[in-house]
């Protein structure tokens, strides 16, 4: 091997890419579960540590014929667990030029290109869903890291506004931070603040209405008994009803709120993972009145936006807190002359693939048009499957679909949910036409529909509620 750079390149890209194909081309009329569960999968997989070099062909070739059988249809048009999406064909093929061209996206030095790529697309993002311009935005793994990076410059500001600068001196012996939220609070948000030294049990929690959002005069009254640093978190699109927070009313509350703290010790964030990209949308754009009006906002692009997953984002409204949590601050890496910004200063990576490409890459293909087309769909496709579930006899959609998240309850004859519904669901989720998955709404069992995938189509639709509704009458004793 003494020409260890006269690799085969095009016979390994070439498997890959007519496996991929394989898998894209048919993934629409596949069963959505995996043929193959987790122990099989390992069984196969868990050889010998090889004692020596395979093919790279070889091995591509070994993993596309294990992944078959394996893979959970995440990309077919009716999969709708959890909130995903799909990826779209222009973001997966960046996808492949980033790992081709093997960018270090953490400064400008050592990818211009990534550099260009972060700032065009942070304007456009801005620009699309109407937040400042002025906005810092920072490009993360997903809605965990956005939300950690956000209410990491939150921390900083709210310390400091108390006169403990927590970046430098760290948490220990400064002013305990309230965070105030609900008991929907997305899971990931008591992680952060685990993550940020706060302390889950610091996340304080208000009353809330039946699209799990905000009471507003709760907040008000919380906020009005509380002392020293605060942070607000609200939610734009809860993972069950995909509520929206008036951030209107919220605003007025923290406004009101400040004008008794000092200044910059109240912070708002909305934890925009489900929902955000609604922003772009005359028809949702009611929903989101008030958004500018917070200090920070996390996404997630791999959910309602269709790109291929690593593509969280992270928007603050005050650069000079964001740059204080996260810039890095090494001279060897000092920022390129002419560069607007060194993207690690922004995000908690340093090294980092050129993840904002795929990004871009879905943003220009789609452009504002296609991006209203995209969210208006799935809310389009999610109110008419509730509208056709809510018909059948024994089935209750349990939210108002405000955005693109159904939940529902199937009852048995004697009326019992507890049991049905999640028989329902196993017996959809095994038939594979489509997939729904679980959840828990006021102490009851439901299932979760998310219309997060671009392509979902009223044919799709359809077949979902005719899945489910055959399934519910075979079990409905
Ligand atoms: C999915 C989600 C997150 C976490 O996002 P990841 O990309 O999975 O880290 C945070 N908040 C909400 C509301 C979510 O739905």
């Amino acid at each position: 091997m003494d020409r260890a750079h006269e690799a085969d390149w095009a016979t390994a890209l070439d498997v890959a890419h007519a496996a991929s194909l394989d898998w894209l081309e048919g993934v629409a009329d596949r069963p959505i579960a995996p043929a193959n569960d987790y122990r099989t999968v390992l069984d196969a997989l868990m050889t010998d540590l090889p004692t020596g070099p395979t093919d790279a062909t070889a091995v591509v070739s070994g993993l596309a014929a294990a992944a078959t059988d394996a893979l959970l249809a995440v990309n077919s048009p009716r999969f709708h667990g959890w909130v995903m999406g799909g990826a779209m064909p222009a973001g997966v093929a960046a996808e492949w030029m980033v790992a081709a061209w093997d960018q270090n996206a953490g400064a400008t030095i050592t990818s211009p290109l990534a550099a260009a790529i972060e700032q065009v697309t942070a304007t456009w993002m801005l620009e699309l869903l109407g937040l400042p311009e002025g906005c810092s935005v920072g490009f993360v793994t997903g809605g965990t890291m956005a939300n950690f990076t956000c209410l990491a410059a939150a921390r900083g500001a709210v310390s400091r506004a108390h006169g403990w600068d927590v970046d430098a001196r760290g948490i220990v012996g400064g002013p305990a931070i309230t965070v105030v939220g609900t008991q929907h609070t997305h899971s990931t948000v008591p992680k952060v603040l685990r993550l940020l030294g706060i302390g889950h049990d610091r996340l304080v929690q208000v009353a809330f209405d039946d699209q799990a959002r905000i009471d507003p005069a709760a907040l008000a009254q919380r906020l009005a008994r509380t002392t020293g640093p605060i942070i607000v978190t609200t939610q734009a699109g809860d993972i069950h009803t995909g509520g929206v927070d008036r951030f209107d009313a919220i605003a007025d509350v923290v406004d009101e709120v400040r004008s008794h703290h000092p200044s910059g010790g109240v912070w708002l964030h909305v934890d925009g993972a489900v929902g955000l990209w609604g922003a772009a949308s005359p028809v949702l754009a009611p929903q989101f009145v008030g958004l500018d009006r917070a200090d920070s906002w996390s996404t997630d692009a791999h959910k309602w936006l269709s790109t291929p997953y690593d593509s969280g984002v992270a928007i603050v409204a005050h650069p000079s807190n964001h740059h204080r949590a996260m810039a890095v601050g090494a001279d060897y890496l000092l920022v390129h002359e002419h560069a607007d910004r060194d993207p690690m200063d922004w995000t908690p990576e340093l090294s980092r693939r050129a993840r904002a490409t795929s990004l871009y890459a879905t943003l220009r293909c789609l452009g504002r048009s296609g991006v209203v087309e995209l969210v208006e769909r799935s809310h389009r496709m999610a109110g008419r499957c509730a509208r056709r579930l809510a018909a059948i006899e024994g089935i209750e959609v349990c939210n108002e679909v405000n955005l693109n998240q159904v939940m529902v309850r199937c009852w048995d004859r004697q009326g019992d949910a507890m049991a049905h519904t999640p028989a329902v669901l196993a017996a959809v989720q095994a038939a594979g036409i489509t997939f729904p998955t679980h959840g828990e709404w006021d102490g009851l069992p439901v299932m979760r529909l998310s219309f997060s995938h671009w392509a979902t189509d009223v044919d799709d639709v359809d077949r979902t509620v005719g899945a489910i509704a055959q399934a519910h009458h075979r079990l409905r004793n």
